[in-house]
């Protein structure tokens, strides 16, 4: 059967007690939440107070990593610094306003590979460069910093068009399945079918409650990315509930 998994990436949204107060209401609904396929991505801040919260069982990830693991890094954050399950990477936030390239993005995800976290790396062309048919293209650059093989690691390619992100302008499924099935052809060109069975694909961009059941009808949908409506409990029950996970 297919399982959709749901990652809430609350950015900068929530500081440490709106987090631990989302966190108490999870723990109040666990038949809900409890045993789903659902990975939180606190602030790095609020991670270790999510996690002593945290009465059922969930993933929790970090929203990006330092491509080093130890240090004279002022100000960053180790994947190593915390015991976690996941790691986004290359979030297109991160690409333009931290300017990260696709040179940065390729240590990250090494980084991650090498640590006990498994990644998600995003990727998604801008407005322009889809008005400019260049869509495709762009999406096969990002990918380009691959590893050659996965070694068993599990590996997330979250597909999130820059122009659906926190914009409410969600791409139709033809699009995202026109898109999906490029990105699948350039893995399975790149992964033996045992790699391949370890890698899921997400969307993400402006996913909520109204769409979330049009978009599931995209079977190569595995899960979602979502973000502003993920750090808002309601929305996101409401998500959960749809998704009956
Ligand atoms: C995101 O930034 O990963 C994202 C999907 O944001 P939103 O759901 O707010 O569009």
């Amino acid at each position: 059967m297919r399982k959709i998994t749901l990652a809430a990436n609350w950015k900068m949204y929530l500081d440490e007690s709106n987090s631990i107060s989302f966190i108490h209401k999870l723990n109040a609904d666990k038949d809900l939440f409890s045993d789903k396929d659902i990975i939180l991505f606190p602030s790095h801040a609020c991670i270790r107070a999510v996690k002593d919260h945290l009465d059922i069982s969930l993933k929790i990830g970090m929203q990006d990593c330092d491509m080093h693991t130890q240090g004279a890094y002022t100000g960053s954050t180790s994947i190593n610094s915390i015991d976690i399950d996941s790691c986004i990477v290359g979030h297109s936030e991160r690409r333009i306003v931290y300017k990260e390239t696709n040179s940065i993005i390729s240590d990250k995800l090494n980084t991650i590979l090498s640590s006990n976290a498994n990644p998600i790396l995003c990727i998604g062309e801008t407005l322009k460069e889809k008005n400019e048919n260049l869509a495709i293209s762009v999406l096969d650059k990002q990918l380009s910093i691959l590893p050659q093989d996965l070694d068993g690691k599990q590996l997330t390619i979250a597909y999130e068009p820059v122009w659906a992100i926190g914009s409410g302008d969600v791409p139709s499924n033809e699009y995202i399945n026109e898109m999906l099935s490029s990105i699948k052809n350039r893995l399975k060109s790149l992964y033996s079918d045992t790699d391949l069975h370890n890698i899921k694909l997400f969307y993400g961009g402006s996913v909520d409650a109204s769409n979330i059941e049009e978009l599931l009808s995209v079977k190569l949908i595995d899960g979602f990315l979502v973000g502003s409506a993920s750090a808002n409990f309601e929305k996101f029950k409401e998500i959960v509930r749809k998704i009956k996970l």
